[in-house]
């Protein structure tokens, strides 16, 4: 139906065959496949601690739950995520305060922001590392160590991005990662969490099997015959069939992200002249902070375009595009919530109409940047 669709797999014939041998192997959920999909995720990512889930909402729960995040607590995100990041922490019983972005350029989370917004009650700062670009960590990380508060990492956005030669979602206390189908690293549904220390990666490990102290696997192989449950945990296990095309597709991620950045490069060096667009990031990589996974390409309409009309005739021309995101603050649930503090979030009010997100996958030609580039300049004539 799309010309140009906003986001493709990357699969070839390995991933259907990676999912074919684990059918015939009659082994379906937490088996050496996920074991080796942590293992090399851990490599890739520079830590041992690293447990595949069954999506990021999920990593983003255990990551709540597993530091305690209760009623009572307030949790301090951002308003310009996917929905997610906030509503894994409304489950846990605690209240969300929502923060704003630092301008046009970076859509991330202002570090200045969440100062203002910290109160007795707030127990963790969750992050997301917008577009795949790293968010202020060093900021970050100095707010919640003088406070004592934890970091949670929403990095469904940057798996293999980096900060300052560390790789994002390894910099706070728990990262989250997501292998959702249009995800950089996709499976279908799919997730992993990663922690900082061994007493974090323990507790998300029996937060994600019911809290149980033996494993399915090791029952089968004999190792064990009963369990204790000594945590009310949730079943946030992965299946072999996940993992086995996980890493396949960890094995094209590397090589995805850099075709990802050489497209981006080409979209910001088509779109740097034309007039009233606004390119967040732009001089992302003139400052040498680290390596973005280049998930979405995101612009913002001039100011007073109706970007429906321009979504509309972009269609029209077969290109498929996408807003990045609704504000939380928006959404009718959100927006009515007591748990829920929505104040001071003028900057992201400010963008949230104007954003658009543009095709940004792998498997696109030049050409394609070109062409999303002048029906972009044609639906704003
Ligand atoms: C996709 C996404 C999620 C949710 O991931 P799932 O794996 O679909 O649960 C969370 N946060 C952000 C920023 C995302 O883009």
């Amino acid at each position: 139906m799309w010309k140009i669709p906003l986001s493709d797999l990357s699969f070839g014939p390995e991933e259907a065959e990676a999912a074919r041998q684990v059918v015939a192997s009659g082994w379906l959920t937490m088996g050496e496949r996920t074991a080796q999909f942590e293992r090399e995720l851990g490599e890739a990512l520079g830590t041992p601690r690293v447990l595949a889930v069954t999506n990021c909402t999920a990593a983003l729960h255990l990551a709540y739950t597993a530091l305690s995040v209760g009623p009572g607590d307030e949790v301090i995100c951002p308003s310009l995520t996917f929905v997610a990041t906030a509503n894994a922490a409304l489950l846990c019983g605690a209240s969300v305060v929502l923060a704003d972005i630092v301008g046009d350029d970076d859509l991330s989370v202002d570090p200045a922001d969440i100062v203002r917004k910290i109160t007795p009650r707030t127990r963790a700062i969750a992050v997301v590392h917008y577009a795949g670009y790293p968010c202020d960590m060093d900021a970050i990380c100095a707010i919640a160590a003088e406070r004592g508060l934890a970091v949670v990492e929403d990095a469904a956005h940057a798996p293999l991005a980096s900060y300052r030669g560390r790789a994002l979602g390894t910099l706070g206390d728990v990262g989250c990662l997501s292998f959702f189908s249009n995800k950089n690293l996709a499976v279908g549904e799919g997730g992993a969490v990663i922690a900082r220390d061994d007493a974090l990666h323990a507790r998300m490990r029996l937060l994600r099997a019911h809290g149980m102290t033996t494993l399915t696997l090791d029952r089968h192989k004999g190792h064990a015959f009963t369990y204790d449950v000594v945590d009310a945990g949730m079943n946030y296990r992965i299946d072999e069939i996940r993992s086995a095309i996980g890493l396949v597709q960890l094995g094209r991620l590397a090589a995805g992200n850099a075709r990802r950045r050489a497209l981006a490069a080409r979209y910001h060096e088509r779109l740097a002249g034309a007039r009233g667009i606004g390119l967040p990031y732009r001089d992302f990589y003139a400052r040498g902070l680290g390596e973005s996974a280049h998930h979405l390409m995101p612009v913002l309409l001039p100011e007073g375009t109706s970007r429906e009309a321009v979504m509309e005739a972009m269609k029209a021309r077969g290109v498929q595009t996408s807003v990045h995101y609704t504000p939380i603050h928006r959404f009718s649930h959100h927006g009515a919530s007591d748990r829920v503090r929505k104040e001071g979030l003028s900057r992201t009010d400010a963008i949230a109409g104007r954003e658009l997100t543009l095709p940004l996958h792998p498997r696109m030609a030049d050409a394609d940047v070109d062409a999303v580039c002048e029906a972009l300049a044609a639906s704003l004539r």
